[in-house]
Protein backbone atom coordinates (compact mmCIF):
# COMPACT_ATOMS: atom_id res chain seq x y z
CA UNK A 1 0.00 0.00 0.00
CA UNK A 2 2.84 2.56 1.16
CA UNK A 3 4.22 2.01 -2.59
CA UNK A 4 1.31 2.04 -4.88
CA UNK A 5 -0.44 5.40 -5.79
CA UNK A 6 -4.30 5.39 -3.75
CA UNK A 7 -6.79 4.43 -6.18
CA UNK A 8 -7.97 6.03 -9.47
CA UNK A 9 -4.43 8.30 -8.87
CA UNK A 10 -1.84 8.34 -11.36
CA UNK A 11 1.72 9.24 -11.46
CA UNK A 12 2.42 11.51 -14.69
CA UNK A 13 6.12 10.27 -15.13
CA UNK A 14 9.23 12.43 -16.64
CA UNK A 15 9.22 10.78 -19.51
CA UNK A 16 5.37 11.33 -20.16
CA UNK A 17 5.17 14.98 -19.29
CA UNK A 18 5.68 16.55 -22.46
CA UNK A 19 2.56 15.39 -23.78
CA UNK A 20 0.92 17.22 -20.96
CA UNK A 21 2.96 20.37 -21.63
CA UNK A 22 2.09 20.36 -25.36
CA UNK A 23 -1.91 20.31 -24.43
CA UNK A 24 -1.54 22.94 -21.94
CA UNK A 25 0.95 24.90 -23.64
CA UNK A 26 -1.57 24.75 -27.23
CA UNK A 27 -4.98 25.37 -24.84
CA UNK A 28 -3.18 28.90 -23.24
CA UNK A 29 -2.31 29.83 -26.59
CA UNK A 30 -5.41 29.36 -28.07
CA UNK A 31 -7.25 31.10 -24.90
CA UNK A 32 -5.09 33.99 -24.91
CA UNK A 33 -5.85 34.34 -28.94
CA UNK A 34 -9.44 34.95 -27.88
CA UNK A 35 -8.60 36.90 -24.73
CA UNK A 36 -8.99 35.13 -21.77
CA UNK A 37 -7.01 34.96 -18.76
CA UNK A 38 -5.43 32.59 -16.74
CA UNK A 39 -7.24 32.24 -13.06
CA UNK A 40 -6.03 30.02 -10.61
CA UNK A 41 -8.26 29.34 -7.51
CA UNK A 42 -7.33 27.05 -4.69
CA UNK A 43 -7.13 23.14 -4.72
CA UNK A 44 -10.07 23.08 -1.95
CA UNK A 45 -12.90 25.19 -1.23
CA UNK A 46 -15.60 25.48 1.35
CA UNK A 47 -18.24 22.24 0.81
CA UNK A 48 -21.21 24.96 0.49
CA UNK A 49 -19.78 25.99 -2.58
CA UNK A 50 -20.45 23.13 -4.25
CA UNK A 51 -23.52 21.85 -2.75
CA UNK A 52 -24.87 25.21 -3.98
CA UNK A 53 -22.80 25.75 -7.22
CA UNK A 54 -22.59 21.81 -8.56
CA UNK A 55 -26.39 21.14 -7.35
CA UNK A 56 -26.72 18.80 -3.89
CA UNK A 57 -29.26 16.50 -6.34
CA UNK A 58 -26.61 15.98 -8.20
CA UNK A 59 -24.45 12.69 -8.65
CA UNK A 60 -20.88 14.99 -7.20
CA UNK A 61 -22.13 16.51 -4.68
CA UNK A 62 -24.14 13.02 -3.32
CA UNK A 63 -21.35 10.48 -4.04
CA UNK A 64 -18.41 11.78 -5.92
CA UNK A 65 -16.89 14.51 -3.13
CA UNK A 66 -13.85 14.15 -1.51
CA UNK A 67 -14.50 15.93 1.41
CA UNK A 68 -13.56 16.20 5.39
CA UNK A 69 -13.36 18.27 8.36
CA UNK A 70 -10.08 20.62 8.70
CA UNK A 71 -8.95 21.00 12.22
CA UNK A 72 -11.07 23.98 13.01
CA UNK A 73 -14.24 22.28 12.47
CA UNK A 74 -14.76 24.07 8.71
CA UNK A 75 -16.02 21.30 6.33
CA UNK A 76 -13.55 21.45 2.94
CA UNK A 77 -14.25 19.61 -0.76
CA UNK A 78 -11.32 19.13 -3.07
CA UNK A 79 -12.27 20.67 -6.13
CA UNK A 80 -14.43 18.04 -8.26
CA UNK A 81 -14.89 20.59 -10.69
CA UNK A 82 -13.69 23.99 -12.09
CA UNK A 83 -16.64 26.71 -12.32
CA UNK A 84 -17.69 27.08 -8.93
CA UNK A 85 -14.45 28.14 -8.05
CA UNK A 86 -14.07 31.16 -10.82
CA UNK A 87 -17.85 31.95 -10.00
CA UNK A 88 -16.66 31.75 -6.02
CA UNK A 89 -13.97 34.23 -7.21
CA UNK A 90 -15.79 36.43 -9.41
CA UNK A 91 -17.98 37.39 -6.57
CA UNK A 92 -15.56 37.64 -3.67
CA UNK A 93 -13.30 39.84 -6.17
CA UNK A 94 -16.55 41.94 -7.44
CA UNK A 95 -15.16 41.24 -10.35
CA UNK A 96 -18.55 42.05 -11.73
CA UNK A 97 -17.72 46.15 -11.32
CA UNK A 98 -14.91 45.87 -14.24
CA UNK A 99 -15.47 46.02 -17.73
CA UNK A 100 -17.23 42.83 -18.92
CA UNK A 101 -17.05 40.35 -19.93
CA UNK A 102 -14.69 38.97 -17.90
CA UNK A 103 -12.58 36.12 -19.68
CA UNK A 104 -10.89 33.73 -17.25
CA UNK A 105 -9.21 30.23 -18.19
CA UNK A 106 -7.87 27.39 -16.01
CA UNK A 107 -5.98 24.25 -16.13
CA UNK A 108 -6.70 22.18 -13.08
CA UNK A 109 -6.75 18.63 -11.27
CA UNK A 110 -10.34 17.72 -10.32
CA UNK A 111 -11.37 15.09 -7.62
CA UNK A 112 -14.24 13.11 -7.91
CA UNK A 113 -14.91 9.57 -5.85
CA UNK A 114 -15.76 7.42 -8.77
CA UNK A 115 -14.94 3.95 -10.30
CA UNK A 116 -11.89 3.95 -11.54
CA UNK A 117 -11.78 2.47 -15.48
CA UNK A 118 -9.90 3.87 -18.48
CA UNK A 119 -10.93 7.70 -19.27
CA UNK A 120 -12.00 7.81 -15.29
CA UNK A 121 -10.06 8.29 -12.61
CA UNK A 122 -10.53 10.26 -8.95
CA UNK A 123 -7.94 12.45 -9.76
CA UNK A 124 -8.29 14.00 -13.45
CA UNK A 125 -7.54 17.25 -14.80
CA UNK A 126 -9.07 19.72 -16.78
CA UNK A 127 -8.29 22.37 -19.01
CA UNK A 128 -11.72 24.67 -19.37
CA UNK A 129 -13.02 28.39 -19.54
CA UNK A 130 -15.74 30.75 -18.65
CA UNK A 131 -17.04 34.27 -19.80
CA UNK A 132 -19.16 36.17 -18.04
CA UNK A 133 -21.35 38.94 -17.85
CA UNK A 134 -23.13 38.99 -21.26
CA UNK A 135 -26.13 36.96 -22.43
CA UNK A 136 -25.35 37.29 -25.91
CA UNK A 137 -25.65 33.93 -27.69
CA UNK A 138 -22.55 35.25 -29.05
CA UNK A 139 -20.47 34.14 -26.00
CA UNK A 140 -21.78 30.67 -26.37
CA UNK A 141 -20.58 30.56 -29.64
CA UNK A 142 -17.25 31.69 -28.83
CA UNK A 143 -16.84 29.19 -25.83
CA UNK A 144 -17.95 25.99 -28.43
CA UNK A 145 -15.65 27.17 -30.90
CA UNK A 146 -12.58 27.04 -28.54
CA UNK A 147 -13.63 23.79 -27.85
CA UNK A 148 -14.30 22.73 -31.07
CA UNK A 149 -10.99 24.32 -32.98
CA UNK A 150 -8.96 23.10 -29.66
CA UNK A 151 -9.79 19.19 -30.29
CA UNK A 152 -9.28 19.64 -34.54
CA UNK A 153 -5.49 21.12 -33.15
CA UNK A 154 -4.73 18.09 -31.30
CA UNK A 155 -5.85 16.13 -33.89
CA UNK A 156 -9.13 14.35 -32.59
CA UNK A 157 -10.76 14.39 -36.31
CA UNK A 158 -13.97 11.77 -35.17
CA UNK A 159 -15.53 13.88 -32.48
CA UNK A 160 -19.17 14.87 -32.59
CA UNK A 161 -20.31 18.11 -30.77
CA UNK A 162 -23.73 17.41 -29.53
CA UNK A 163 -25.90 20.31 -28.31
CA UNK A 164 -29.05 20.78 -26.56
CA UNK A 165 -31.25 23.73 -24.49
CA UNK A 166 -32.17 22.89 -21.09
CA UNK A 167 -34.36 25.55 -20.73
CA UNK A 168 -34.55 28.24 -18.00
CA UNK A 169 -36.16 28.26 -14.60
CA UNK A 170 -39.42 29.69 -15.95
CA UNK A 171 -39.81 27.34 -18.45
CA UNK A 172 -38.32 24.21 -17.34
CA UNK A 173 -41.42 24.26 -14.05
CA UNK A 174 -43.40 22.84 -16.87
CA UNK A 175 -41.35 20.30 -18.70
CA UNK A 176 -40.40 19.15 -14.82
CA UNK A 177 -44.02 18.46 -14.39
CA UNK A 178 -44.75 16.58 -17.81
CA UNK A 179 -41.61 14.80 -17.70
CA UNK A 180 -42.69 13.61 -13.59
CA UNK A 181 -46.53 12.43 -15.35
CA UNK A 182 -44.58 10.37 -18.51
CA UNK A 183 -42.08 8.88 -15.77
CA UNK A 184 -44.58 8.40 -12.88
CA UNK A 185 -46.38 5.10 -14.29
CA UNK A 186 -42.73 3.48 -14.62
CA UNK A 187 -41.31 4.94 -11.15
CA UNK A 188 -41.32 0.78 -9.92
CA UNK A 189 -39.23 -0.29 -13.00
CA UNK A 190 -36.40 3.15 -12.56
CA UNK A 191 -32.98 2.30 -11.06
CA UNK A 192 -33.18 3.19 -7.14
CA UNK A 193 -30.74 6.40 -7.92
CA UNK A 194 -33.61 7.25 -10.72
CA UNK A 195 -36.35 6.87 -8.24
CA UNK A 196 -34.50 9.39 -5.49
CA UNK A 197 -33.98 11.97 -8.64
CA UNK A 198 -37.80 11.58 -9.54
CA UNK A 199 -38.53 14.77 -7.22
CA UNK A 200 -35.55 15.94 -6.64
CA UNK A 201 -33.96 16.43 -10.46
CA UNK A 202 -36.04 14.11 -13.11
CA UNK A 203 -34.16 15.39 -15.48
CA UNK A 204 -31.51 13.91 -14.74
CA UNK A 205 -33.02 10.35 -14.84
CA UNK A 206 -32.75 11.39 -18.88
CA UNK A 207 -29.21 11.07 -18.46
CA UNK A 208 -29.06 7.88 -16.38
CA UNK A 209 -26.45 4.61 -17.92
CA UNK A 210 -28.39 2.04 -17.01
CA UNK A 211 -30.28 0.68 -20.04
CA UNK A 212 -33.43 -0.32 -18.70
CA UNK A 213 -33.97 3.51 -17.57
CA UNK A 214 -33.11 4.47 -21.26
CA UNK A 215 -35.52 2.85 -22.58
CA UNK A 216 -37.96 4.15 -20.08
CA UNK A 217 -36.88 7.60 -21.21
CA UNK A 218 -37.18 6.69 -24.84
CA UNK A 219 -40.01 8.56 -25.72
CA UNK A 220 -40.12 10.67 -22.72
CA UNK A 221 -40.92 14.35 -23.57
CA UNK A 222 -38.54 16.88 -24.69
CA UNK A 223 -37.35 20.30 -23.07
CA UNK A 224 -36.91 21.36 -26.65
CA UNK A 225 -40.72 21.43 -26.82
CA UNK A 226 -40.94 23.57 -23.91
CA UNK A 227 -38.62 25.91 -24.48
CA UNK A 228 -40.30 29.61 -23.64
CA UNK A 229 -40.26 32.34 -26.47
CA UNK A 230 -36.85 33.99 -24.87
CA UNK A 231 -34.81 30.61 -24.71
CA UNK A 232 -36.45 29.36 -28.03
CA UNK A 233 -34.79 32.17 -29.64
CA UNK A 234 -31.11 32.28 -27.91
CA UNK A 235 -31.17 28.11 -29.03
CA UNK A 236 -31.58 29.46 -32.59
CA UNK A 237 -29.27 31.97 -32.54
CA UNK A 238 -26.49 29.22 -30.82
CA UNK A 239 -27.18 26.82 -33.74
CA UNK A 240 -27.14 29.74 -36.71
CA UNK A 241 -23.35 31.08 -34.81
CA UNK A 242 -22.38 27.59 -34.95
CA UNK A 243 -23.82 27.52 -38.88
CA UNK A 244 -22.22 30.61 -39.40
CA UNK A 245 -18.73 29.41 -38.50
CA UNK A 246 -18.88 26.24 -40.49
CA UNK A 247 -18.82 24.17 -37.27
CA UNK A 248 -21.02 21.13 -37.42
CA UNK A 249 -22.98 20.37 -34.77
CA UNK A 250 -26.28 17.32 -34.21
CA UNK A 251 -29.21 18.28 -31.41
CA UNK A 252 -29.18 15.92 -28.62
CA UNK A 253 -32.35 16.72 -26.87
CA UNK A 254 -30.99 14.35 -23.88
CA UNK A 255 -28.14 15.88 -23.15
CA UNK A 256 -28.95 17.63 -19.79
CA UNK A 257 -25.22 17.52 -18.03
CA UNK A 258 -24.55 16.68 -14.29
CA UNK A 259 -24.43 19.72 -13.27
CA UNK A 260 -27.26 21.80 -11.58
CA UNK A 261 -26.41 25.39 -12.35
CA UNK A 262 -27.09 24.97 -16.14
CA UNK A 263 -29.56 26.99 -18.10
CA UNK A 264 -30.18 27.76 -22.10
CA UNK A 265 -27.10 25.95 -24.07
CA UNK A 266 -25.71 22.93 -23.16
CA UNK A 267 -23.36 21.07 -25.28
CA UNK A 268 -20.69 17.88 -25.13
CA UNK A 269 -17.99 17.04 -27.16
CA UNK A 270 -18.22 13.26 -27.58
CA UNK A 271 -16.47 10.21 -29.69
CA UNK A 272 -16.89 6.81 -30.04
CA UNK A 273 -13.17 5.82 -30.25
CA UNK A 274 -12.06 5.58 -26.60
CA UNK A 275 -14.93 3.66 -25.17
CA UNK A 276 -17.68 4.44 -22.56
CA UNK A 277 -15.85 7.31 -21.51
CA UNK A 278 -16.33 9.07 -24.20
CA UNK A 279 -17.48 12.52 -23.66
CA UNK A 280 -14.42 14.70 -23.84
CA UNK A 281 -15.72 18.27 -23.42
CA UNK A 282 -18.90 19.51 -21.67
CA UNK A 283 -20.21 22.58 -21.03
CA UNK A 284 -22.93 25.11 -21.28
CA UNK A 285 -24.62 28.75 -20.16
CA UNK A 286 -25.31 29.09 -16.36
CA UNK A 287 -27.66 32.25 -16.07
CA UNK A 288 -28.28 31.62 -12.23
CA UNK A 289 -24.81 30.56 -10.97
CA UNK A 290 -23.65 33.95 -9.87
CA UNK A 291 -26.31 34.97 -7.87
CA UNK A 292 -26.99 31.64 -6.61
CA UNK A 293 -23.44 32.09 -4.95
CA UNK A 294 -24.03 35.81 -4.14
CA UNK A 295 -23.01 37.74 -6.02
CA UNK A 296 -25.30 40.18 -8.83
CA UNK A 297 -27.31 38.39 -10.84
CA UNK A 298 -24.60 37.85 -13.43
CA UNK A 299 -25.03 35.24 -16.81
CA UNK A 300 -21.92 33.19 -17.20
CA UNK A 301 -21.01 30.82 -19.97
CA UNK A 302 -18.15 27.78 -20.18
CA UNK A 303 -16.96 24.14 -20.68
CA UNK A 304 -14.56 22.22 -18.86
CA UNK A 305 -12.37 19.57 -21.27
CA UNK A 306 -10.36 16.32 -19.19
CA UNK A 307 -7.03 16.02 -20.12
CA UNK A 308 -6.63 12.35 -19.69
CA UNK A 309 -9.70 11.59 -22.16
CA UNK A 310 -7.73 13.78 -25.15
CA UNK A 311 -4.84 11.96 -24.52
CA UNK A 312 -6.52 9.26 -24.91
CA UNK A 313 -8.47 10.28 -28.35
CA UNK A 314 -5.27 11.59 -29.31
CA UNK A 315 -3.29 8.34 -29.42
CA UNK A 316 -6.55 6.52 -30.64
CA UNK A 317 -6.14 9.31 -34.00
CA UNK A 318 -2.63 8.27 -34.32
CA UNK A 319 -1.56 11.70 -32.84
CA UNK A 320 2.26 11.90 -32.79
CA UNK A 321 2.78 14.25 -30.17
CA UNK A 322 6.25 16.01 -30.83
CA UNK A 323 9.12 14.73 -28.10
CA UNK A 324 11.23 17.07 -26.82
CA UNK A 325 14.54 18.06 -28.15
CA UNK A 326 17.37 15.82 -26.43
CA UNK A 327 20.30 17.14 -24.65
CA UNK A 328 22.39 19.35 -26.28
CA UNK A 329 25.48 19.17 -24.84
CA UNK A 330 27.58 16.25 -23.26
CA UNK A 331 31.04 17.05 -21.23
CA UNK A 332 33.24 14.03 -21.12
CA UNK A 333 36.04 14.67 -18.51
CA UNK A 334 39.51 12.86 -17.47
CA UNK A 335 40.88 13.49 -14.46
CA UNK A 336 40.62 16.23 -11.43
CA UNK A 337 41.16 19.57 -12.97
CA UNK A 338 39.23 18.46 -16.12
CA UNK A 339 36.49 18.19 -14.18
CA UNK A 340 36.74 21.52 -13.15
CA UNK A 341 37.18 23.55 -16.48
CA UNK A 342 33.72 20.99 -17.68
CA UNK A 343 32.16 22.48 -14.60
CA UNK A 344 33.22 25.84 -15.28
CA UNK A 345 32.28 25.70 -19.04
CA UNK A 346 28.47 23.91 -18.06
CA UNK A 347 27.93 26.82 -15.99
CA UNK A 348 28.37 29.11 -18.73
CA UNK A 349 26.45 26.93 -21.33
CA UNK A 350 23.76 26.78 -18.90
CA UNK A 351 23.68 31.05 -18.43
CA UNK A 352 23.83 30.85 -22.18
CA UNK A 353 20.21 28.87 -22.00
CA UNK A 354 21.98 25.80 -23.88
CA UNK A 355 20.78 22.30 -22.52
CA UNK A 356 24.38 20.48 -21.10
CA UNK A 357 25.06 17.66 -18.21
CA UNK A 358 28.42 16.12 -17.43
CA UNK A 359 28.96 12.56 -15.28
CA UNK A 360 27.64 12.59 -11.61
CA UNK A 361 28.51 9.13 -10.91
CA UNK A 362 31.92 9.30 -11.63
CA UNK A 363 31.99 7.15 -14.61
CA UNK A 364 35.17 6.22 -16.86
CA UNK A 365 35.41 7.55 -19.76
CA UNK A 366 33.98 4.80 -21.77
CA UNK A 367 30.97 4.78 -18.93
CA UNK A 368 30.70 8.71 -19.72
CA UNK A 369 30.47 8.25 -23.47
CA UNK A 370 27.79 5.34 -22.66
CA UNK A 371 25.74 7.65 -20.96
CA UNK A 372 25.79 10.77 -23.36
CA UNK A 373 24.55 8.72 -26.23
CA UNK A 374 21.88 7.39 -23.64
CA UNK A 375 21.20 10.92 -23.23
CA UNK A 376 20.72 11.58 -26.85
CA UNK A 377 23.26 14.63 -26.70
CA UNK A 378 23.59 16.67 -29.98
CA UNK A 379 27.15 17.21 -29.20
CA UNK A 380 29.84 16.15 -26.86
CA UNK A 381 32.55 18.05 -25.44
CA UNK A 382 35.95 15.70 -24.54
CA UNK A 383 38.58 17.57 -22.35
CA UNK A 384 41.19 15.61 -21.47
CA UNK A 385 44.63 15.91 -19.51
CA UNK A 386 46.19 16.44 -22.74
CA UNK A 387 43.71 18.65 -24.45
CA UNK A 388 43.56 20.53 -21.14
CA UNK A 389 47.23 21.18 -21.23
CA UNK A 390 47.08 22.89 -24.86
CA UNK A 391 43.89 25.10 -23.97
CA UNK A 392 41.91 23.40 -26.45
CA UNK A 393 38.39 20.17 -26.19
CA UNK A 394 37.30 18.13 -28.87
CA UNK A 395 34.28 18.86 -29.80
CA UNK A 396 32.23 16.24 -31.71
CA UNK A 397 29.14 16.43 -33.52
CA UNK A 398 26.61 13.09 -32.40
CA UNK A 399 24.57 13.30 -35.86
CA UNK A 400 27.39 13.74 -38.63
CA UNK A 401 30.37 12.08 -36.47
CA UNK A 402 32.66 15.19 -37.72
CA UNK A 403 35.42 15.98 -34.74
CA UNK A 404 36.57 19.85 -34.07
CA UNK A 405 39.83 20.86 -31.96
CA UNK A 406 38.11 24.14 -30.96
CA UNK A 407 40.00 26.07 -28.18
CA UNK A 408 38.45 26.51 -24.47
CA UNK A 409 38.47 30.16 -24.49
CA UNK A 410 36.22 29.85 -27.64
CA UNK A 411 33.72 26.83 -26.52
CA UNK A 412 30.72 28.23 -25.57
CA UNK A 413 30.21 30.54 -28.15
CA UNK A 414 30.93 28.05 -30.75
CA UNK A 415 28.11 25.66 -28.98
CA UNK A 416 26.37 28.98 -28.88
CA UNK A 417 26.59 29.28 -32.75
CA UNK A 418 25.75 25.63 -33.78
CA UNK A 419 22.88 25.31 -31.46
CA UNK A 420 20.96 28.64 -32.29
P1 LIG B 1 -19.15 11.61 -17.43
O1 LIG B 1 -20.53 11.66 -17.98
O2 LIG B 1 -18.19 10.85 -18.31
O3 LIG B 1 -19.11 11.19 -16.00
P2 LIG B 1 -19.26 14.32 -16.63
O4 LIG B 1 -20.49 14.83 -17.28
O5 LIG B 1 -19.31 13.94 -15.20
O6 LIG B 1 -18.63 13.13 -17.48
P3 LIG B 1 -18.11 16.97 -16.53
O7 LIG B 1 -18.45 17.17 -15.13
O8 LIG B 1 -18.85 17.70 -17.56
O9 LIG B 1 -18.10 15.39 -16.86
O10 LIG B 1 -16.54 17.24 -16.72
C1 LIG B 1 -16.00 17.73 -17.94
C2 LIG B 1 -14.97 16.75 -18.51
O11 LIG B 1 -14.07 16.30 -17.50
C3 LIG B 1 -15.56 15.47 -19.05
O12 LIG B 1 -16.06 15.65 -20.33
C4 LIG B 1 -14.38 14.54 -19.02
O13 LIG B 1 -13.52 14.76 -20.14
C5 LIG B 1 -13.66 14.96 -17.77
N1 LIG B 1 -14.00 14.08 -16.64
C6 LIG B 1 -15.07 14.12 -15.84
N2 LIG B 1 -15.01 13.19 -14.87
C7 LIG B 1 -13.83 12.54 -15.07
C8 LIG B 1 -13.14 11.47 -14.39
N3 LIG B 1 -13.63 10.91 -13.31
N4 LIG B 1 -11.94 11.07 -14.88
C9 LIG B 1 -11.40 11.64 -15.98
N5 LIG B 1 -11.98 12.66 -16.64
C10 LIG B 1 -13.17 13.10 -16.20
MG1 LIG C 1 -19.45 12.14 -14.21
Amino acid sequence: MLTNAPKGTKDILPDQIYKWHFVEDRFRKICKAYGFKEIRTPMFEHTELFQRGVGDTTDIVQKEMYTFDDHAGRSITLKPEGTASVVRSYVEHKTYADVQPTKDYYIIPCFRYEKPQSGRLREFHQVGLEIFGTPDMLADCDVISIGHDFLDEMGVKDVELRINSVGCPKCRAAYRKALQDFLRPHYDELCETCQDRFERNPMRILDCKSPEDQEIVKDAPLMLDYLCEDCRKAFEEVKDGLTAMGIDFVVDPKIVRGLDYYTKTAFEFVSNKIGAQGTVCGGGRYDNLVEEIGGPATPGVGFGLGIERLLLLMEANGYEIPEPDPLDVFITVMGEKAKLKGLDIIHRLHLAGISAQMDLMSRNVKGQFKYAARLGARYTVVIGEDELDRGVAQLKDMDSHEQTEVELDDIVEELKRRTR
